[in-house]
C-alpha cells in the first residue's frame, strides 16, 4: 500500500490564509526585501516565487538585484542601508553568492529583528536556547507538516540525514523543542540504514537522489524529503521512489517541503513586522 502523501502545497495554503487573516488586523502593511546577487538560475526563480507569493499574500516586497561584480564591501554596505530602513521588516540575501563573496558576513550584517532566514547568530542561539527566535522557513515547515496532519512528535525517534546549518541543524532542535529523540547523521555516519531504520520519523535533507531506499525506511514511518535534485531535467527528493511502498506517511518532491519554505518565510516576514512595529522586540 502506498504511504499517506503529506501535501505541502495544502498545508502551505492553510498557513498564507491564515496569515492573511493576520494581515487584515495589522495596521500597517509588512515589507519584504530579497537581495539578488549576479544570473544564477535557481536564484532566479527562488526569488521570484518568494517575490510572487509575498506580492499577492499582500506584502510590500521589492526585489534587489545586484550585478555579479559586486564587491563585499558594496554588498555589505547595501545590505546595513537596507536593514536600517524602518519601512523594511523582513531582509533576506539570496544565496548562493556569486565566489568570493562570504555569506556569513552578510547574513550577521542583517538586523536579527529583520533576519526572516533565521541565520543570523542571535538567532540561531536563541532558537538553540529556546527563545524568541526567527527560526529558519525548511525545519520550521516540516514542523508545520506535522502539526497539520496531526502526526506527533513527543517521545518519537527522529533521523535527520543531513547536518546544513540551513536544514539539519535547525530541525534538530525544533524537533527536540517538541520532545522528540533526535540523531543526526551525515557524510561520515557509519551504518546510515541500520540508523535510519530505527526512525519514526526521518528527514533527509542531503541533495542525492534516491540516497534514502526503501531498506533504510522503518515500516510505517514518517518520511520528510527535503532534498532538491534535478535528474532528466525533473525535481526529484532524496528518497528513493520505492519508499512509498513502506513508509505511512510521505512528502513528495515536488508538492512537499518546497511550498513550505516560501510559506514560513511569509510567516517569518509577518512576525518579525508585528513584532519590531508592535513591540520593539525581535
Ligand atoms: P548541504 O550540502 O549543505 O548539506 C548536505 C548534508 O548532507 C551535509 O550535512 C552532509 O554531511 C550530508 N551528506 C552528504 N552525503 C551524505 C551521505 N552519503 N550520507 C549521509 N549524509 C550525507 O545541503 P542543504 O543545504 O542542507 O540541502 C540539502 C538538500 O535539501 C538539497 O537537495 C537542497 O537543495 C535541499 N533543500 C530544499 C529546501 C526546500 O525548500 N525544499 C530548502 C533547503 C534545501
Amino acid at each position: 500500500m502506498a504511504a499517506e502523501r503529506l501535501d505541502g502545497r495544502e498545508v502551505a495554503r492553510s498557513v498564507t490564509r491564515e496569515l492573511a487573516e493576520t494581515l487584515t488586523t495589522l495596521p500597517f502593511k509588512p515589507q519584504l526585501v530579497v537581495v539578488r546577487v549576479g544570473e544564477d538560475p535557481a536564484s532566479v526563480a527562488y526569488v521570484r516565487g518568494k517575490d510572487r507569493t509575498a506580492t499577492q499574500l499582500g506584502l510590500t516586497s521589492r526585489v534587489e538585484v545586484l550585478g555579479e561584480s559586486t564587491t563585499q564591501r558594496e554588498l555589505l554596505a547595501r545590505v546595513l542601508e537596507i536593514s536600517a530602513d524602518p519601512e523594511v521588516d523582513g531582509i533576506l540575501v539570496q544565496d548562493p553568492l556569486p565566489p568570493p563573496l562570504d555569506i556569513r558576513a552578510v547574513q550577521e550584517a542583517i538586523d536579527p529583528a529583520k533576519d526572516v532566514d533565521g541565520f543570523h547568530p542571535v538567532n540561531v542561539g536563541r532558537l538553540w536556547n529556546g527563545g524568541r527566535a526567527l527560526v529558519p522557513c525548511t525545519p520550521a515547515g516540516l514542523i508545520r507538516i506535522m502539526d497539520f496532519y496531526g502526526l506527533e512528535i513527543a517521545g518519537k525517534r527522529v533521523v535527520i540525514v543531513g547536518r546544513s546549518s540551513l536544514v539539519g541543524k535547525p530541525a534538530a532542535v525544533l524537533f527536540l523543542q517538541r520532545d522528540a529523540t533526535v540523531t543526526v547523521a551525515h557524510s561520515k555516519t557509519r551504518s546510515l540504514g541500520t540508523l535510519t531504520r530505527e526512525a519514526d520519523i526521518l528527514v533527509a535533507a542531503v541533495g542525492r537522489h534516491a540516497l534514502l531506499t526503501r531498506e533504510m525506511v522503518k515500516p510505517g514511518a514518517v518520511v520528510l524529503d527535503v532534498g532538491i535534485n534535478r535528474v532528466e531535467g525533473k525535481l526529484r527528493g532524496d528518497v528513493h521512489p520505492e519508499v512509498t511502498e513502506v513508509a505511512g506517511y510521505l512528502t513528495p518532491v515536488p508538492g512537499g517541503v518546497g511550498p513550505m519554505t516560501v510559506a514560513m518565510l511569509m510567516q517569518n516576514t509577518v512576525m518579525a513586522a508585528s513584532r519590531r512595529r508592535g513591540d520593539g522586540g525581535a
